[in-house]
């Protein structure tokens, strides 16, 4: 049994019974057992739980009752609230958190009949682009194992590009599907904000996260896209607007297409190859019948300044929740306000620490105005500059990233080098819009990511773009050798 089965393709072998949903479970199971001591992208394996769910797929699959998840195994990054399964956001304050209730996300692909195989190790609270801020242990990336997988949903795309799963989820603040999709080599999307709900997603900043899929292929985004979309009462900021079928969207040209290339995206400090990487595939979207032209979005240099005061704010606030006496890790040695105190202090990560200060800092008298106010305004020219640029083009194309995947250990004491790795993924969270990475290409055997991004709901537009793109090359089929 091959480890690479996509959605489509386990689907199909599904449905004209030539496997089982046990069997290719078992199949999964046993990958993970062999290639989890060097690669370490889970922080809870559910084989039981997975086995059970394989069994009731079968079932259903016997009476001819098959939707296109039914049955396929997939890893859930360990931000996204499982119901009686052990939910730990990476972080000592989690650790023994087991949540009452499911997400939304968890609900819509429990219905679809998914095989959950694990929760996916992180970054603590999502908070971090290299997973080496995960309490537990940093994940390593398949096709380097000194190198980093991206971050914060690290885990969730080494399960897929190390064939641990079929497909996974991650979520999205600033970059963490699509900068690790990228440092992997597998197809990441981040959702319009409000396509998905964000119901039982442990929340980091709330006006940027959003939950999206990691597959091997474009097919397999769009029908992974397919489940988890739509409107929930439970999350006032989700969308009531109907979902369509993306797979629909996906035709392997480009004409009539006006594809934009924001010059600010390359970067000064970007890797070369990693720039002719990029050059050599918008060639291809050009072959492929697209106008390609260069624009520019002249305030993307204060995304990241804009970012770092509006997540660590939101975050500031969403993290008071953690004071040991609600749930999650409680310090109980002392007085009331030591146990809050020393819960908080062993509970959180350095990262988290200087998350909830940057936060609450910029958040405070007298210093409100001068910053979180400000970077409100700007990150609403930034959205308006989007708005206009999308007037004229489809979509615009980008690197993923500046860089290949660093070493582990590079850029740990460093926070400002590590908050450069999403200099070109933060600017669409702030303007809410989606974005996919798709691979592109390899510098020295490390993987290039491609950023397309689309204007709000425009999922079907980009997934179209990355498809095309996809039918046409074949780095996407190709697959790490773990040493
Ligand atoms: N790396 C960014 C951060 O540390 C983005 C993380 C994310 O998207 N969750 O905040």
């Amino acid at each position: 049994m091959s480890t690479d089965y996509t959605i489509h393709e386990a689907h199909r072998l599904l449905k004209e019974k030539q496997i089982s949903s046990v069997e290719l479970t078992n199949h999964y199971l046993d990958r993970i057992k062999n290639v989890e001591p060097k690669t370490k992208a889970f922080t809870t394996i559910t084989g039981e739980l997975a086995l059970e769910q394989a069994k009731t797929a079968d079932g259903a699959i016997a009476k001819g009752d098959i939707q296109p998840l039914t049955g396929v195994p997939i890893a859930i990054k360990d931000v996204v609230c499982t119901k009686g399964v052990r939910t730990t956001c990476s972080s000592k304050m989690l650790e023994n958190f087991v949540p009452p209730y499911d997400a939304m996300v968890m609900e819509k692909l429990n219905a679809a009949g998914v095989v959950m195989l694990g929760k996916a190790n992180m970054d603590e609270f999502a908070m971090g682009s290299s997973t080496e801020n995960s309490a537990f242990f940093t994940t390593h990336n398949p096709w380097d194992l000194d190198r980093v997988p991206g971050g914060s949903s690290g885990g969730s795309a080494v399960a897929v590009a190390a064939g641990e799963a079929i497909c996974s989820l991650g979520s999205d603040t600033g970059g963490s599907i699509r900068q690790p999709a990228g440092f992997c080599s597998v197809v990441g999307m981040k959702p319009t904000y409000g396509r998905v709900s964000r119901y039982g997603l442990i929340a980091f900043a709330s006006s940027l996260d959003q939950i999206g899929p990691l597959t091997q292929d474009v097919t397999d985004c769009a029908l992974l896209l397919n489940a988890i979309s739509g409107h929930d009462e439970r999350d006032s900021t989700s969308v009531p607007r109907p979902v369509p079928d993306y797979t629909r969207s996906l035709k392997p040209d480009l004409k009539g297409m006006k594809l934009g290339i924001p010059k600010e995206y390359f970067v000064e400090g970007m890797q070369k190859g990693v720039a002719e990487a990029i050059q050599t595939a918008i060639k291809k979207l050009q072959e492929l019948g697209a106008v390609v032209e260069e624009v520019s979005l002249p305030h993307t240099p204060y995304a990241l300044a804009v970012y770092y005061i509006i997540a660590p704010s939101e975050a500031s606030a969403n993290l008071s929740r953690y004071d040991g006496v609600k749930y999650g890790y409680s310090y109980k040695d002392g007085t009331m306000w030591e146990n809050i105190e020393k819960t908080r202090e062993n509970g959180f990560g350095p990262e988290v620490k200087r998350r909830i200060m940057l936060g609450t800092y910029a958040l405070s008298a007298g210093f409100y105005d001068a910053w979180y106010l400000k970077a409100q305004k700007v990150r609403t020219i930034i959205l308006r500059e989007f708005d206009a640029v999308f007037e004229k083009y489809d979509a615009l194309v980008t690197p993923t990233s500046p860089t290949v995947p660093f070493k582990i250990g590079e850029r740990t004491d460093d926070p400002l080098a590590m908050y450069l790795s999403d200099i070109c993924t933060l600017p669409i969270n702030i303007a809410g819009v989606p974005g996919v990475s798709i691979p592109a290409g390899f510098v020295d055997g490390l993987p290039v990511g491609m950023q397309i991004i689309g204007k709000h709901f425009a999922e079907e537009t980009i997934l179209r773009v990355a498809y095309a793109y996809e039918q046409a090359t074949d780095w996407h089929k190709q697959k790490p050798e773990i040493s």
